[in-house]
């Protein structure tokens, strides 16, 4: 099993990462590059690489199952301000270089919102921006990343993504599939395999590079994209559990973007970050329904 989580990238950048993915028993791990919100980056330091390296080698984590996620501000679907539209393609391009100096092979990005474009508009400017990128030269693919559909996002659906992948001219470009968003995109998860099946008539299985692991505060088909913790949403720990296990996607690394928990029921604040604990769960095949408050009497 290759599972991980969401892990912070602070002052020592990549060792800090690795050191806390471990902290959780992950062989797997995500991280963004900086804040998700901004473009505020520091410059890589190649001895943390290193470190970083050495630390991984001791504990069975190669850099195939290290994800890097894009900023959320990142837009390559709205190209109304041509100059935001331009940033974001640079940013991305600075994003591939970050990535290809420590070694970081897959970025996940969300396609983009059409915002006042129609989605075919927004569609064809993603394509035209990923082209611009010339993916054939880089050492990082590109993962589009399949959305809830909220607002008007771009690739929620199958058909989207594929339309993406085939205008690019590149093939070093893939998919991460996220169990939340594609339970509110209206693609029922208790029956993962005929998605998959699907997945594999109209873009092929090879593509899929990464898993977003998450359960749902929101029903089929909602749009929403709010995440829960795994077992305590509307797809369940059974469902996850089985997607987890597929044999077809086994070697696919699978990240959790669980919420973190509050100190105590109902408040606002989430403090506690929950993956050691889903991923303890999720080895042992059993569903843990104390999981708050193992995970609140631990930090106390
Ligand atoms: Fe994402
Ligand atoms: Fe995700
Ligand atoms: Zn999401």
């Amino acid at each position: 099993m290759i599972i991980g989580s969401h892990v912070h990238f602070g002052k020592d950048q990549l060792v800090g990462s690795v050191k806390e993915a471990i902290s959780y028993g992950a062989n797997a791990l995500m991280l963004y590059t900086g804040a998700p919100q901004n473009t505020f980056r520091s410059a890589i330091n190649l001895d943390y690489i290193k470190e970083a390296q050495k630390l991984m080698a001791e504990n069975n984590i190669v850099m195939d199952n290290v994800i890097c996620h894009a900023p959320y501000i990142i837009n390559l679907a709205n190209k109304e301000k041509i100059e935001a539209w331009h940033f974001s393609i640079n940013f991305l391009k600075q994003e591939i270089e970050r990535c290809t100096t420590m070694g970081i092979k897959y970025i996940v990005l969300h396609p983009g919102s059409a915002v006042k474009h129609t989605k075919e508009e927004g569609i064809n400017n993603i394509i035209e921006a990923l082209n611009l990128l010339e993916l054939d030269n880089c050492k990082c693919m590109i993962l589009l990343e399949t959305m809830a559909g909220k607002g008007s996002e771009c690739g929620s659906t199958m058909e989207e993504v594929n339309t993406i992948l085939k205008g690019v001219h590149s093939q070093n470009i893939g998919v991460c599939l996220d169990t939340c968003h594609l339970n509110d995109a209206g693609y029922d998860m208790s029956a993962f395999n005929q998605y998959l099946d699907a997945f594999a008539r109209l873009i092929g299985l090879d593509k899929i590079k990464c898993m977003h692991i998450n359960d749902s505060k929101n029903i089929l088909n909602s749009h929403k994209d709010r995440h829960a913790n795994i077992g305590y949403g509307t797809i369940g720990f059974a469902t996850l559990l089985n997607i987890i296990n597929n044999e077809k996607i086994k070697d696919v690394p699978k990240i959790l973007e669980t919420p973190y928990i509050s100190k105590e029921e109902g408040e606002k604040e989430l403090v506690y970050p929950p993956y050691k604990w889903e991923i303890d769960m999720i080895k042992k095949g059993i569903f843990n329904s104390h999981l708050l408050e193992d995970i609140r009497e631990y930090y106390k």
